[in-house]
């Protein structure tokens, strides 16, 4: 049989992360019946976001075309500080909170840690100090141990961003002022 429209739109929205069965319905309510403008608004953002949004070439964050603004601002991209986070959206959090005016790199489960690539980076981009921005687990202490001894020739500063950040906690779930903190009291690594 058919599934019904509305379970199906239901069922769809529970696929979306964070989104339980009591949050589905109630969406699905609202799209389907409530606010139909605000429901073809978002699919048209959908569909255009799924269109034209790429992570980009040189950071691996999320971006319009192929190089992103941030990459694209050279002040910012020759300003010797990387700050390297474990996703796309920490970017977003960083710049959010704005106090970082250097540029990034996505350490994610993507090939991103090609080392051959990271080195020709760091010296066409004269990257002296790298700042590490993950939030602190076994996983991410290991990521900055392999990182830093892969590049430990090449003369640059390490740090990571303050404790204050809670174990297992993503960026994206801390607040702007104990994120600022982190950073500016960054420590030497
Ligand atoms: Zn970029």
């Amino acid at each position: 049989m058919k599934k019904d429209k509305f379970e199906l739109l239901v069922e769809q929205l529970e696929q979306i992360p964070s989104i339980g069965k009591k949050s589905a319905l109630k969406i699905a309510y609202t799209l389907a019946l409530e606010n139909k403008i605000l429901a073809l608004n978002i699919a048209h953002c959908i569909e255009d976001a799924v269109n034209n949004i790429q992570r980009c070439d040189i950071c691996g964050g999320i971006s319009q075309s192929s190089i992103c603004d941030i990459c694209s601002d050279e002040s910012r991209l020759y300003s010797g500080v990387l700050c390297i986070v474990g996703s796309p959206k920490d970017i977003l959090v960083i710049e959010d909170a704005n106090i970082f005016d250097g540029f990034y790199l996505v350490v994610d489960e993507r090939d991103s840690l090609d080392f051959k690539v990271m080195i020709t980076n760091i010296k066409l981009y004269d990257i002296k100090e790298i700042i590490f921005a993950f939030s602190p687990s076994l996983a991410s202490d290991a990521m900055m141990l392999y990182i830093e001894d892969h590049l430990k020739d090449e003369n640059i500063r390490f740090s990571k961003i303050a404790q204050g950040v809670p174990t297992g906690v993503g960026l994206d779930n801390i607040d702007r002022l104990s994120l600022t903190r982190a950073l500016e009291s960054r420590i030497k690594i």
